[in-house]
């Protein structure tokens, strides 16, 4: 790693300063009214906008009530509920294998640790991670989406390419007090601002401590480095 740990610390915690002054009302996107919703609602947000989600499970979750009622649903009537969904077939499998886990081994309850989650399918730590912090209050680690991973390395946070050793850098730079809502922070910055093609660094509260920042020249967007 180029940068000295000390000063990436610092780097972070500015980060932080920052963007929780540019969107002070930053959370998660997802709607849901319970642990179980929420979980059902992340499983689905993969490779999906929430947007998209949240139009979807408006009528899942007046269809469906309860994990007996995702285990017991047939296969293709539970797919044809979430067919304008990326992977609608997988996710509906996953969401009634995880169901009826959830039925069979732990009361209907969603489990709260790590492993229990992790356990459940098309549960990664990702998902875990978001259902700990929003349904059960409890901060295990940082959850690293799209946003969060561009983010951290445009940022010299981090030089880690995939989400786990991200994650796990960035639990040694920023305040474990700010783990919960750096992800949302990042994903508000990187829709409005820092988006994936076409970052506005010119209207960015950012630009002047950020490495990427691209001034002038223009952007390789083929060199993947670190755009
Ligand atoms: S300066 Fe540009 S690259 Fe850096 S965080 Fe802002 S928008 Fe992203």
């Amino acid at each position: 790693m180029g940068t000295p740990r000390e000063s990436r610390t610092d780097q972070a915690a500015e980060v932080v300063d920052r963007l929780e002054e540019a969107y002070p009302d930053s959370t998660i996107s997802l709607r849901y009214s319970n642990r179980l919703e929420l979980l059902i609602a992340v499983i689905l947000s993969a490779q999906c906008t929430d947007e998209r989600v949240n139009t979807e499970t408006e009528h899942l979750f007046e269809t469906y009530d309860g994990p007996e009622d995702y285990a017991n649903a047939p296969q293709d009537e539970l797919a044809e509920e979430l067919n304008s969904i990326t992977y609608y077939n997988n996710k509906a499998k996953y969401i009634r294998s995880a169901c009826q886990t959830i039925v069979e081994e732990h009361d209907g309850e969603v489990p709260d640790t790590m492993d229990e989650l992790t356990d459940l399918s098309g549960v990664g730590r990702k998902t875990a991670n978001v259902v700990l912090q929003h349904g059960h209050d409890v901060v295990e680690g940082i959850v690293v989406d799209t946003h969060v991973q561009r983010l951290s390395r445009r940022l010299g946070l981090t030089e880690e390419e995939y989400p786990e050793p991200i994650e796990q850098e960035l639990m040694e730079l920023v305040p474990e007090g700010y783990w919960q809502q750096f992800t949302h922070l990042c994903i508000d910055h990187g829709r409005a601002t820092c988006t994936a093609r076409n970052p506005d660094c010119d209207d960015c509260v950012l630009a002047d401590i950020c490495p990427s920042e691209k001034g002038d020249s223009e952007i390789d967007l083929a060199s993947g480095e670190p755009w």
